[in-house]
């Protein structure tokens, strides 16, 4: 499609503006721009379509299935959004005196209260503005945990290799030593290798549980009392709460502190770089080193952001939590693991799961046997399902499976949705055998086909550069 700026046509307005009737005041030439400002010159109807033309450009949950696995991509009541847009919210400046923001720090409260529920923790920051940023604060929490207490020599955080790439990621960022350890064949936390990590210089573990292929680890009571025995700490990478939510608690698990992605589990949409909310939860033991924040009590010594965090994220979260209650919550966790098994069911006959057991809300295809009999990839199986409208799974992800396909279907979707979703699948494997050569070439009907997945991603064009 053309550029707005490829549409101009010198001297074409949308609106006209009444000639000025005040007396011109003069600037500092200091100020002045020094060249014309060169702005795309279109009629009203011009505009309209360019921006029309553009948004049938995207997909997003609100155009079809969006099985985007570890990333919780489901629709979100718009109720949701109408509490977020309350003037009365969106209205307050941060730097309002405390009797105007009563309203705003009840909504804290409250929030925080209803997630230390469910998360089973004591206390919590809306601070971190994403999951990666909740990470970071937690892993601060766990390392002025040791230093207070003298253990400087505790260097180490282990990491299962089937961690999303930002947990070691966060704990270099902290300044530890990543230590990886094997999952067993069953996809779970190998105990042998966890045991053989574990000692005094281990300041902790991360693990998300149920991981991310998709299982709950059955030794997870286990895995963190050796951790603790071991005097280190245990982070749960909360991401995506959706399995468990209202079901079980990761301090109830033996967790120390949590992130919980607002922006995957709690109704805010999740995609094109924010806002988020990474809210951090913690046990009392470690509250008195969340950060400090201007809307809420406590003099922490950290601050990772700005006042209280992406505020509205937190409306959202509660206007969600409020509207599912105490049955809701549970309920949609449960919706979210039987939408996966079903898919998972529906699809095994043909694509293989690459662990052939009960899933929670996400599984995870191996097409390595596929591949090898077909020469079609993941990635040519991903690409053709666009042509068939449905966005791609996530791909190549956890990096312990190769040519992975890992599906979310999330909550929100209907049994109809997943069963004409399923077929698109059968339909694509049975494709592969027959006439494999339109996958190599997929999709078909977008503007772009494959890019440079590192170059679009490491440095992408997002501004159209004069002349
Ligand atoms: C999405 C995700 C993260 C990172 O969250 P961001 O908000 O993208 O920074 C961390 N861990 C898991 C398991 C996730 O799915």
């Amino acid at each position: 499609m053309k550029l707005i700026f490829e549409r101009s046509v010198p001297g074409r307005r949308s609106a006209i503006l009444p000639s000025c009737d005040v007396e011109a005041a003069p600037l500092d030439e200091a100020f002045a721009r020094q060249r014309e400002l060169r702005l795309p010159e279109l009629s009203e109807t011009d505009v309209s379509r360019h921006y029309t033309e553009l948004s049938k450009q995207v997909y997003g949950v609100n155009c079809g299935f969006y099985p985007l696995g570890s990333c919780t991509m489901k629709y979100n009541p718009r109720i949701d959004e109408e509490a977020a847009s309350l003037p009365g919210f969106t209205g307050i400046h941060p730097l309002a005196p405390e009797a105007d923001t009563k309203g705003c720090r009840a909504v804290l409260d409250e929030a925080a209260r209803y997630l230390c529920e469910i998360s089973g923790m004591d206390a919590m920051t809306f601070q971190p503005a994403a999951g990666a940023h909740g990470e970071f604060t937690g892993v601060l929490l766990i390392k002025q945990y040791h230093d207070a207490r003298g253990e400087r020599q505790r260097t180490k955080i282990i990491v299962p290799d089937s961690a999303h790439g930002t947990n070691p990621a966060t704990a270099a960022m902290c300044g530890y030593e990543v230590v990886n350890i094997a999952s067993s064949a069953d996809g779970c936390v190998d105990l042998d290798a966890l045991r053989a990590a574990l000692g005094p210089d281990t300041a902790g573990l991360m693990l998300t549980n149920p991981n991310t292929v998709g299982i709950f680890d059955k030794n997870i009571l286990e895995i963190t009392r050796l951790v603790h025995e071991a005097g280190g700490l245990c982070y749960y990478d909360g991401a995506n709460l959706n399995a468990v939510m209202g079901v079980v608690r990761p301090g109830d698990m033996g967790f120390d502190c949590i992130h919980m992605n607002l922006h995957k589990t709690f109704a805010t949409p999740h995609g094109g770089g924010g806002p988020g909310a990474g809210a951090v939860g913690c046990k009392d033991f470690l509250k008195d080193f969340l950060p400090r924040s201007a809307l809420m009590e406590g003099e922490g010594r950290l601050q990772v952001r700005a006042f209280a965090g992406n505020f509205l994220v937190v409306v959202r979260a509660l206007a969600y939590l409020k509207t599912l209650g105490r049955e809701g919550v549970p309920e949609a966790a449960k919706n979210a693991v039987l939408n996966a098994n079903y898919l998972m069911q529906q699809i095994k006959g043909s694509f293989e799961p690459a662990f052939d057991r009960v899933c929670m809300h996400e599984f995870v295809l191996d097409l390595s046997r596929f591949k090898k009999e077909t020469g079609v990839s993941a990635l040519d199986v991903a690409k053709s399902l666009i042509d068939r409208g449905m966005h791609p799974p996530t791909m190549y992800f956890p990096l312990i499976v190769h040519e992975a396909l890992m599906l979310e279907p999330t909550e929100t979707e209907s049994k109809q949705t997943l069963d004409e979703a399923a077929a698109v699948f059968r339909d694509l494997y049975r494709q592969a055998y027959d006439d494999p050569e339109p996958m190599h070439t997929a999709p078909h009907g977008t503007p772009i086909g494959r890019p440079d997945e590192v170059k679009a991603s490491r440095t992408p064009v997002l501004r159209w550069r004069q002349d």
